[in-house]
């Protein structure tokens, strides 16, 4: 008795009307700004914080005042296996720099980086220590930069915002 594993879809494979059609109708170009779209308006952002800036910005923005659920972005991860986006709010010192690096290499791509406050951005007040780094993207590439020693929260969700511009038109680098 002759085996047949051939499944009726894989007749209509070889249809050149039906692949046509399909090609017609599916194209992967938009498929990834539909992706992206989605990412934009989803992000997840890791709890973590290293000094001042992540109880005084980034608690204050996920608070009830300036609820920062209100775009889409409260879903703040234990895990960095869960996050999309790193929020590095704090001072870097030497000691915490790997633990830093380590984290941002188990998220999953896409992923992106938002320095907050001075300290993120270049060591803030102890840049001329001997322990600081001077800047989050000494280590791991920044995509958003929010000033300030603290920056406000709305800052904060300024930085977020400005984000999602740059996941939704990739092209663009400022903002
Ligand atoms: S920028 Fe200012 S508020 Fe933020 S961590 Fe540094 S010293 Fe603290």
């Amino acid at each position: 008795m002759e085996l047949n594993n051939s499944h009726p879809i894989e007749e209509l494979t070889k249809d050149p009307v039906i692949v046509n059609e399909v090609r017609r109708l599916v194209q992967i170009g938009p498929l990834e700004k539909i992706l992206n779209l989605a990412r934009a308006h989803s992000m997840w952002p890791m709890a973590f914080g290293l000094a001042c800036c992540a109880i005084e910005a980034l608690m204050g923005a996920t608070g009830p005042r300036y609820d920062l659920a209100r775009f889409g972005y409260e879903v703040l991860r234990p895990s960095p296996r869960q996050a999309d986006v790193m929020v590095v709010a704090g001072t870097i010192t030497r000691k915490s720099a790997p633990f830093v690096v380590r984290l941002y290499e188990q998220m999953p791509d896409p992923k992106w980086v938002i320095a907050v406050g001075s300290c993120a951005i270049s060591g803030g007040p102890f840049v001329d220590s001997y322990y600081v780094v001077p800047g989050a993207d000494k280590l791991i590439p920044v995509d958003v930069y929010v000033p300030g020693c603290p920056p406000r929260p709305e800052a904060v969700i300024d930085g977020f915002i400005m984000l999602k511009n740059k996941i939704l038109n990739p092209k663009v680098v400022t903002s």
